[in-house]
């Protein structure tokens, strides 16, 4: 018997790490003349830009928050059909729904999760030209999309795209160039989303970003994510004085707030250590998993896997899958461990289905459904406790046998 065959406390799959240093950044926020719109915003947005690669960051309230504006500056609207992944977290689809849009979705690649391209270019070339208006890849678990082949077939049928990388900053795919590929650096998607919520790799409680390379979109989200209210005078129809705003489109208030940008610059800061110990702990769980036949690891994209042995998975999820899933979950929880699943399909939600899906429309989707657990991956989880939580899976999978 290990000391950690009795836990005291859980240990949970994901989980934000602040340290002394972030609560400081808040703290010193607080002191200032800023709670809201403050210089820690266009801080946290240049920083954040910087990061991933692209040229154009805009803060807003959270992740669900960046996927409306998106939805918005894209034009989504009644007559839109927009297409994503059922593997996913709701509010990549419901953007679609906001705006009163229709959502499509395509299946899985079952070896990965991510939508299945190949799927994707029969469902769109099924169609005539317009019958689609763009396409919301997920990077899923942290697995990035190959963004650079959806691009093609977007040009192809003149489909936008919105990459949800809430699963996958700092991560990337290799190009058919050789270069390596930022997720949400806008190289290939008009738009990309982040979340900073806490179970996220940056965690500022609420907290969201699109990043983007195109100028007049930035420019729309800027409008969208404060009322649609501008005070610039270059863009102001009349100018009665230095009082004077006008609101031009009919926008939200999804804006973050000053001290919750100041911690995220903070996290940010961490961002490559907190990734870099995530990839460690990717590599002790495969390890372990090695050769154990009822244990499946969910694979990584091939674009993501680099010669010189790097990957590109971000590594927001270790999802694993197995025959008796409920009961490994239910294991596991008897023994203080909170394993998660990561997704149930968008479209058997009661709300999807009232709209017309059905269970067994998307058989990968599901079928990967009923077997994936993500395990606990969080860049503080210890060695002892991930050492527990593979004794304890392995310790199911060899007596459900
Ligand atoms: C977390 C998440 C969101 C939503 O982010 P919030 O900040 O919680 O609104 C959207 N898509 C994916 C894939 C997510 O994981």
């Amino acid at each position: 018997m290990t000391q950690h065959s009795e836990l005291s406390t859980p240990i949970p799959y994901g989980r934000q790490h602040i340290t002394e240093v972030d609560i400081q950044a808040v703290v010193e926020t607080l002191q200032s003349d800023f709670l809201t719109q403050g210089p820690k915003v266009a801080e946290f947005e240049q920083a954040f830009a910087q990061y991933v690669g692209a040229k154009y960051a805009v803060a807003v309230s959270n992740g669900t928050a960046a996927l409306h504006l998106c939805a918005m500056a894209l034009g989504v609207n009644e007559g839109s059909c927009v297409i994503t992944t059922p593997i996913t977290f709701v509010a990549s689809a419901n953007c679609v729904r906001y705006c009163g849009g229709t959502v499509e979705f395509c299946d899985i690649d079952p070896a990965t999760a991510l939508i299945d391209l190949d799927k994707l270019r029969q469902m769109v070339e099924s169609k005539p030209k317009g019958y689609y208006s763009g396409v919301i890849p997920v990077d899923f678990a942290g697995n990035p999309v190959n963004l650079e082949e959806l691009r093609k077939l977007a040009d192809e049928h003149g489909l936008w795209i919105i990459e949800d990388a809430c699963h996958a900053p700092g991560g990337y795919f290799t190009d058919s160039r050789g270069e390596r590929q930022l997720c949400g650096n806008g190289r290939y998607a008009d738009l990309a989303i982040f979340s900073f919520h806490p179970v996220k790799h940056i965690a500022t409680g609420e907290g969201g970003m699109v990043t983007t390379n195109d100028e007049e979109l930035y420019k729309k989200l800027l409008l969208y994510r404060t009322h649609g209210i501008t005070r610039d005078p270059a863009l102001l129809e009349e100018n009665h004085g230095g009082w004077y705003m006008e609101m031009q489109a009919l926008g939200y208030n999804y804006r973050m707030p000053d001290m919750l940008c100041a911690l995220g610059i903070s996290q940010l800061s961490r961002a490559d250590e907190g990734l870099a110990r995530r990839k460690e702990i990717a590599q002790v769980y495969d390890a372990a998993f090695e050769g154990f036949a009822s244990i499946a690891v969910l694979g990584t994209s091939p674009g993501a896997l680099d010669e010189k042995g790097g990957t590109g998975h971000a590594y927001h999820l270790y999802v694993i899958q197995v025959q008796d899933r409920k009961g490994l979950y239910d294991f596991l929880r008897e023994h203080n461990i909170f394993a998660q699943v990561h997704y149930i399909p968008a479209h058997t939600m009661p709300y999807y289905r009232s709209l017309g899906y059905r269970k067994g429309d998307f058989p990968e989707a599901e079928h990967y459904y009923s077997q994936c657990l993500s395990l606990p991956m969080y860049p503080t989880l210890t060695a002892d406790e991930q050492r527990f939580v593979i004794e304890k899976v392995k310790e199911f999978v060899a007596n459900d046998n």
